[in-house]
């Protein structure tokens, strides 16, 4: 059998190593490692060029949450039997495997114990020389069609390359480079597939109040972020744009899709001035205590010091700039005197601090790509097209995408597991 996988990225490359060498996840393969030849087609001069950029270069390679809650698309709860046949445990398993030990941050999020992404890919890389994967780089697939009983892909440069079973591991539109930018959209397309809508995922977002965030800007604390039906603490980062930090980038797939969809669930459904969806994004800055406790807090702080304006009572908790900048949003200046109607319209405010989403910071630029082949006309648990016998989707060409926090490549590293087992179960 002749496995042609299109892109090296994550999901390609281990798709490559698994076909080759399926015991090192099943002990019990029947199927020796020269049994499926396997080429591997990347256009770009490298493979795993963007899994070097991951995770500020440390590569955040899978979570211990990891399960279908943490994935959006047409329907990500499709992915839940793959997750569970390949779960955070047998992730950290396999890539010890590998001679690649882990981390796991308090937070969940895992790293190689060396903490830099370059491990991982340079592992990858030897284990699939190793096990006698054929790699061309500097090959773009231009054109898949499907004959009776193979394919034929032509590159760019017009070769022509037959397969019996293609994988395409494409990867997404957006990421460190357009070089790297995917057509695994249209060459899915030109065999049958429906596309949903394409926008940049685990991203920045842009903000109708860029006064005040430009205000604040550089300024970052932890906050409870509620938007869409998702209530989250993390950092919030604020820029002259509008918000970033993790907790943004968490919850950004979420509200960029209701932007996209028009179906927004905020409470306040607006157009903006340029006619556009808006989402209601809201800010507790003071997620640790409940109301009451806070005001207790403050009453101690005020009997001890009479004479400090409210200014003073907030400046302890909250960074100063900020606290300024809810005084004015309550009609009050720095001398404004401490008392309980003060301090609990400012305490109102900075725990439920609207903000006005208006989009994606950079329309072309995004850690994923949200959207891509419709999980409708796959199936789930060999990763094989329902449209076009033989040919398998795996990794962020699907429109399957994760959270911020290494539930992507753990997307790529499974769903490609999941791809060469259906396929050695078939070649047996
Ligand atoms: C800056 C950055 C940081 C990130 N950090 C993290 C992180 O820490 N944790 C995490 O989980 N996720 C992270 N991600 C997301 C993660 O990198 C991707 O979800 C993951 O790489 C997707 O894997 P993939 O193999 O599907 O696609 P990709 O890794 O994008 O690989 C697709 C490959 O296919 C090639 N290709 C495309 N079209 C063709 C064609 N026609 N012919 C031949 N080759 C083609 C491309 O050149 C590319 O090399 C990050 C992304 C970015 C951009």
């Amino acid at each position: 059998m002749r496995v042609v996988i299109v892109g090296g990225g994550a999901a390609g490359v281990c798709a490559a190593g698994f076909l080759r060498r399926p015991d090192l996840y099943s002990a019990a393969s029947q199927i020796a490692s020269s049994d499926i030849e396997v080429v591997l087609l990347e256009k770009g001069d490298a493979i795993l060029r963007k899994l070097r950029a991951t995770g500020n270069g440390r590569c955040n390679f899978t979570n211990v949450h990891v399960s279908a809650a943490h994935y959006t698309g047409n329907s990500a709860d499709k992915t839940a039997s793959t997750l569970s046949r390949f779960a955070f445990r047998e992730a950290v398993d396999f890539f010890s495997l590998l001679g690649i030990p882990h981390t796991t941050l308090e937070s969940g999020m895992t790293y190689p114990a060396t903490l830099r992404a370059d491990t991982v890919a340079d592992r990858l890389m030897e284990w699939i020389n190793d096990a006698g994967v054929s790699v061309r780089t500097g090959c773009s697939v231009e054109t898949l069609t499907r004959q009776e009983k193979c394919f034929v892909l032509t590159l760019a440069s017009g070769e022509k390359i037959m397969a019996d079973v293609v994988l395409l591991a494409t990867g997404g539109s957006y990421g460190i480079g357009k070089k790297e930018w995917s057509n695994g959209y249209t060459l899915a397309k030109n065999l049958g597939h429906r596309l949903t809508r394409l926008h940049p995922g685990i991203v920045p977002l842009a903000v109708q109040e860029t006064a005040r965030t430009a205000a604040l800007s550089g300024i970052k604390l932890k906050a409870q972020i509620t938007a869409q039906t998702t209530c989250i603490t993390d950092d919030v980062l604020f820029s002259t744009y509008g918000l970033s930090g993790t907790g943004i980038l968490r919850v950004s797939n979420r509200v960029l899709d209701a932007l996209n969809d028009g179906h927004v669930t905020s409470s306040r459904r607006e157009k903006s001035n340029n006619d556009r969806n808006t989402a209601e994004l809201l800010l507790n800055l003071l997620p640790d205590r409940r109301e009451e406790e806070w005001l207790a807090y403050l009453h101690g702080l005020a009997a001890r010091f009479p004479t400090w304006p409210a200014k003073a009572l907030f400046s302890g908790i909250l960074p100063t700039k900020v606290v300024d900048q809810l005084l004015l949003e309550c009609g009050m200046n720095e001398k404004s005197e401490a008392s309980e109607e003060n301090w609990t319209r400012v305490l109102h405010r900075a725990s439920a601090w609207p903000f006005t989403i208006i989009g994606a910071h950079k329309n072309d630029h995004g850690q994923v790509t949200c959207g891509g082949v419709d999980t409708a006309q796959w199936n789930s648990r060999t990763m094989e097209s329902l449209c076009c016998p033989g040919l398998y989707l795996i990794g962020e060409v699907l429109d399957i995408q994760g959270e911020c926090g290494g539930y992507n490549l753990h997307w790529a590293w499974a769903s490609a597991r999941a791809a060469a087992e259906a396929l050695e179960k078939s070649a047996r």
